[in-house]
């Protein structure tokens, strides 16, 4: 019997990044409970983060995980295992060739927020250093590059001022486009305890679901979807008016303000109560409650951000942040909460198609002359690389003809799942890097590489509060599994052998933390210097960035003496105006369809769908519609319905939910074409997003995932 131990690691779900102790014999992990110690969490943890040992059991690690490099050569063969030579040789030799052949833009890496930092950092070494382009993009693209676009064109840096003990000085916490209590489920009890020690601190929720996170709130604007542009216009138009701004503050440390006010001068509460559905009342109250708390916080996450006004959602919130001076203050900020866990390290990594490592900016020569530098080649490509919807419409296309596909499932997750799908099986080559063995996109691979899960890697991660965690193996990978990093390492080796000129480029890494020290040394003298962060000192504490060489501790909170990161030291202030979304509701699709997380799934379901405990909440996918609107279909609880758009068509049972305003369907998002139960017949659903809008934010380039029209239909089946 091998020795019980206990590994100190991050849970892998969300971005509040917490904690968690990994128990082990060795051989299996036994269990999980939160650390005690970890600055994120104090020892707690949810429903998703005390069950992580159950998607690690010797049963899910033999029935689902991908425990074997596989391959085929033709489409109309089947996978077979194989070996890690032949699969690293075989993946290399078909990158050289298409790249001889069509270019390096030909080839096409969609990476994940489930990666570590290491693993990040590697691919974009491998494609823009060794391959030489720029298309290599995440699914972080899915829920937080409006946040990031919004952010640095307001403060001039990609970077949360904020951080989580703001919950306890905040008097006003603002949650907009976001529900924590399922989707930051550690951060929210954070915020129940401060509300029970300060008794006076107000909750606001602009939603327009009455969420369990609304529910505890002591005001919530139901208002309608995609309509936060013209709230946020309408509260600042209140400011101006009643004078709740601080005017000696504005013109000190902000510019733009004369326009920014002109622009939201017909922003009347009338006007702003008739376009989102929610009394002028309850507008003025929270106009009110914002400028005169002493210290405000607003949380928001994915209703700002998955929209084709993300930017704009984004810089309104912050404009009323900084036309009322409340920023730069314990409790007082914008603060973007992280889907992933690892969102985060994908920014200061620079896997965004349009960025650079070390928060650099793909744009600038100076930064792109800085990494040509640094890593000993020749040139980096310029011209920036295909965003994550637009890469898989080039690879339809035939621009981009090998897609290697990272810790990510494209196939359930991206809107217009009929065309992802019609690109994944274009491609000349599906490289698909994954732990899990039957993800919807596995379907689609010529090659399957298994990668290393949690608990069986080492790395960084960094949360929504800028702070940097290690995450540690307890156990050795299932199989034949490796390090995500090590796999690109690997294959990126094989390649440059067959390339001369790129010969300096180090590739070969013998451990996560030389890639480690290499990313830190890239982030000397950036916002985000983390040269002080050794793995040393991170397994001492996890620290928030920036912590150059010489610190032990990092910046709790940015911009406290009021010099924003843009070069004039000025916040912007941006006029943002209000443009409704991009699908319209009309007589044949006069349904809004959006959707979101449960309490105790996370995404696809690769992982918690394998933990029998996490169904036990809700089993089955359900679409909610308001019971009135159901009423007047005759229409029941437990009734199929049809879901039909341009995009495609989805089957759904359908239950009543008075949470919901009238007009709006809501679905949840971790059910994909496997998982459609009690239907049966012709039509299949694909992924989640099937219906989804494609428009991106113009900015951002993020897609509108929340705010599709539809038809609905009562289905009868024979
Ligand atoms: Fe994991 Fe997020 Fe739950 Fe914390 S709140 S245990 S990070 S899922």
């Amino acid at each position: 019997m091998s020795e019980h131990k206990e590994t100190r690691s991050t849970c892998c779900y969300c971005g509040v990044g917490c904690g968690v102790l990994i128990s082990s014999d060795g051989e299996q992990i036994t269990g999980v409970r939160g650390d005690p110690e970890h600055p994120a969490n104090f020892g707690r943890l949810c429903s998703k983060g005390s069950q992580l040992h159950l998607t690690s059991t010797p049963l899910v690690q033999a029935q689902r995980r991908l425990q074997q490099p596989m391959l085929r050569h033709q489409r109309t063969d089947a996978l077979t295992a194989t070996d890690w030579d032949t699969s690293i040789a075989y993946v290399a030799q078909r990158i050289h060739r298409c790249v001889q052949e069509h270019g390096p833009d030909s080839i096409g890496f969609y990476v994940s927020g489930q990666l570590l930092t290491e693993d990040y950092f590697l691919f974009n070494k491998l494609a823009r250093g060794l391959i030489g382009t720029n298309q290599i993009d995440s699914n972080s693209r899915l829920c937080m590059s409006s946040a990031v676009a919004g952010y640095k064109q307001s403060l001039g840096s990609d970077a949360p001022p904020c951080n989580y003990e703001d919950l306890d000085h905040a008097d006003l916490v603002l949650i907009i486009g976001a529900n924590p209590a399922y989707a930051h489920p550690v951060l929210y009890r954070r915020l129940e305890a401060a509300r029970a020690k300060r008794p006076q601190m107000k909750l606001v929720v602009v939603d327009p679901r009455r969420t369990d996170s609304a529910q505890d709130a002591d005001l919530h604007l139901a208002i309608k979807p995609g309509t936060d542009v013209a709230l946020l216009n309408g509260l600042l138009h209140i400011c101006f008016w009643e004078g709740w701004i601080q005017a000696d503050w504005i013109a000190a440390h902000t510019s733009g303000f004369d326009a920014l006010r002109d622009s939201v001068r017909h922003c009347t509460p009338e006007q702003t109560a008739a376009i989102c559905g929610v009394s002028a009342d309850d507008i003025y109250q929270l106009a009110r409650w914002f400028a005169q708390s002493p210290a405000s916080l607003s949380l928001y996450c994915q209703g700002l951000n998955q929209s084709s006004a993300g930017t704009a959602k984004n810089s309104a919130l912050i404009n009323l942040h900084l036309v009322t001076a409340q920023i730069g203050r314990a409790g007082a900020g914008p603060f973007s909460l992280t889907g992933q866990p690892n969102a985060m390290g994908g920014r200061e990594t620079g896997s965004m198609a349009n960025l650079l490592c070390g928060h650099r900016n793909l744009n600038s020569a100076e930064d792109r002359a800085e990494v040509t530098e640094f890593w000993g080649i020749p040139e980096l490509p310029a011209q920036a690389g295909t965003t994550a919807v637009d890469m898989f419409e080039a690879a339809r296309s035939g621009k981009i003809r090998i897609l290697w596909i990272v810790c990510t499932n494209p196939a359930h997750s991206l809107p217009s799942q009929a065309q992802v799908r019609a690109a994944l099986e274009a491609a000349e080559l599906v490289i698909v890097q994954e732990a899990f063995r039957d993800t919807a996109t596995c379907a689609y691979a010529d090659v399957l590489l298994p990668a290393a899960s949690w608990g069986e890697k080492e790395g960084t991660v960094t949360n929504s509060e800028r702070r940097i965690s290690r995450v540690r193996a307890a156990i050795a990978p299932a199989g034949m599994a490796k390090p995500d990093w090590w796999i690109a390492s690997r294959i990126g080796q094989a390649i440059q052998a067959q390339m001369q000129e790129k010969q300096a480029l180090r590739l070969d890494y013998p451990s996560s933390q030389e890639i480690w020290n290499e990313h830190r040394a890239l982030t000397r003298g950036r916002d985000l210097d983390i040269t002080g962060l050794s793995y040393a000192l991170l397994e001492q504490e996890p620290q928030q960035w920036p912590c150059p060489e010489g610190q032990t501790t990092g910046k709790a909170r940015l911009y406290t003496d009021f010099q924003f990161a843009h070069a004039d030291g000025k916040a912007r202030l941006i006029c943002t105006p209000y443009q409704p979304a991009i699908d319209k509701i009309n007589a044949r699709t006069p349904f809004i369809l959006s959707g979101g997380r449960l309490r105790d799934h996370w995404h696809g379901m690769s992982r918690t769908g394998v933990n029998p405990a996490a169904f036990a909440h809700q089993p089955e996918p359900l679409l909610e519609m308001h019971p009135q609107d159901m009423a007047a279909r005759f229409l029941k609880d437990g009734d199929m319905v049809s879901l039909r758009n341009a995009r495609g068509q989805q089957i759904w049972r359908i239950r009543a939910n008075p949470a919901l305003r009238s007009g709006m369907l809501w679905l949840p998002m971790h059910w994909g074409e496997e998982y459609v139960w009690g239907c049966s017949g012709d039509i299949r659903n694909l992924g989640a997003n099937t219906l989804a809008s494609p428009a991106l934010d113009p900015q951002s380039f993020q897609p509108e995932l929340k705010f599709a029209s539809v038809q609905l239909q009562k289905q009868e089946f024979p």
